[in-house]
């Protein structure tokens, strides 16, 4: 694999903070940033709305070779990634716990998993990238030279997602977002094929206590020490 030296990958549960921690390790490096959450909430919407017997293989298969996926930068600085499903922009419907929900059940499906990690491998490979996700580091590219895992207390990270849903003006009751934010650790810890678990060589940040501009500022740390 090319350039990995210039490969970040952040993994983590959902509501840890990746998103926010990725755009701006990305911006301050002058890195491309690479959502592999939109594109498992794309792929959701994608299937669900075909009405897809995922349990059919030939079926599955056959509906995701007329996936097209595109994923450009944001339209506001720090703003989130556009994502373009055959050429409709759909980076608002995806960013619904619900669209969370689907992305989940449909990321256990080896089929899907191939499919994606093989796009994210074509974003990565000139280089200069921030990726996060649930596999990046494991998975996706495990020769990365620059690794990190975040975790913070499930009712912390249901917290932040409330604050972060509010904020884009969708009204979310914190006690379902919490169940949600449960089940979805368990869907991805707990399936199959590239669960969520930390890469030996990453480093972990338990964000719990402290401010997304502090792991901001560890995270970049760490990554001038190793580049000298
Ligand atoms: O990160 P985000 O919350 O947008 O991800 C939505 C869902 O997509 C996750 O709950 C997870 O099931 C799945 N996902 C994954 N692998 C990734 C990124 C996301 O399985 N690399």
């Amino acid at each position: 694999m090319s350039n990995t030296k210039n490969i970040v990958t952040i993994d983590g549960p959902s509501g840890v903070g990746k998103s926010t921690v990725s755009r701006k390790v990305a911006g301050a490096l002058g890195y491309t940033y690479i959502d592999t959450g939109a594109m498992y909430r794309a792929v959701g919407l994608f299937l669900d709305r075909l009405g897809v017997d995922v349990g059919k293989p030939e079926d599955l298969s056959r509906c995701l070779g007329d996936l097209r996926l595109d994923l450009r930068p944001p339209v506001e600085e720090l703003g989130d990634v556009c994502v373009l499903l055959n050429d409709e922009d759909i980076s608002d419907i995806i960013r619904t716990p619900e669209a969370a929900m689907v992305a989940s059940r449909i990321s256990a499906i080896p089929i899907v998993r191939e499919k994606l990690t093989e796009m994210q491998r074509l974003l990565g490979v000139r280089g200069n990238v921030v990726a996060e996700g649930r596999d990046i580091g494991t998975v996706v590219f495990p020769a990365a030279r620059h690794k990190f895992f975040l975790d913070a207390e499930p009712g912390e990270r249901a917290r932040r997602r409330v604050a972060q849903l509010r904020e884009r003006g969708v009204e979310v009751d914190e006690g379902e977002v919490l169940a949600m934010t449960l089940e979805r650790d368990q869907n991805d810890t707990e399936r199959e094929i590239s669960p969520l678990r930390q890469a030996e060589d990453a480093l972990r940040i338990d964000s719990t206590n402290i401010t997304i501009e502090e792991v901001v500022t560890k995270i970049l740390q760490k990554i001038s020490e190793k580049t000298g």
